[in-house]
């Protein structure tokens, strides 16, 4: 049986307002290595990392933030907060030599999870220009 969070993240690529699975991963109702959670933001390891350490850096209320793209006036203050939550989860990540952040937005930036998020890699070298 297909449940309902395996469904929306199916269907997510399609619909971009339908809930994802990191809905579930906000409301504690699948597992996940959460490394920080404030009022506002959770970081947790993203499920297939791309380098020794890679986190997700995700707003709590999705609101229009399905993607960057839809971001508005309003959503400054929060954008700045995931970067700064980015910067200070790093550094407890011990990221010290340095890091990537990067967002993918829309069927073009490869977004599969309509939540938007921040992708932090590092502890290895990122070749010049590529993931
Ligand atoms: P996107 O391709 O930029 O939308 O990134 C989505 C990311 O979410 C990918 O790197 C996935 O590996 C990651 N991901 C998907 N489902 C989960 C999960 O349940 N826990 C943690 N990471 C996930």
């Amino acid at each position: 049986e297909v449940d309902a969070a395996q469904k929306a993240a199916a269907s997510s690529a399609a619909d971009s307002d339908a809930p994802t699975i990191f809905d579930k991963v906000i409301a504690k109702q699948i597992p996940a290595q959460i490394i920080y959670e404030d009022e506002q933001a959770l970081a947790f390891r993203d499920i297939s990392p791309q380098g020794p350490v890679h986190f997700l850096v995700i707003p709590k209320v999705r609101g229009r933030l399905t993607q960057l793209s839809k971001a508005t006036e309003e959503d400054k203050p929060l954008l700045g907060h995931l970067m700064y939550v980015a910067a200070q989860v790093a550094k407890q990540e011990g990221l010290a030599q340095g890091y990537r952040v990067c967002i993918n937005d829309g069927p073009n930036g490869c977004q599969s999870v309509y939540h938007m998020h921040l992708h932090i890699i590092g502890g290895r070298q990122i070749p010049d220009g590529r993931l």
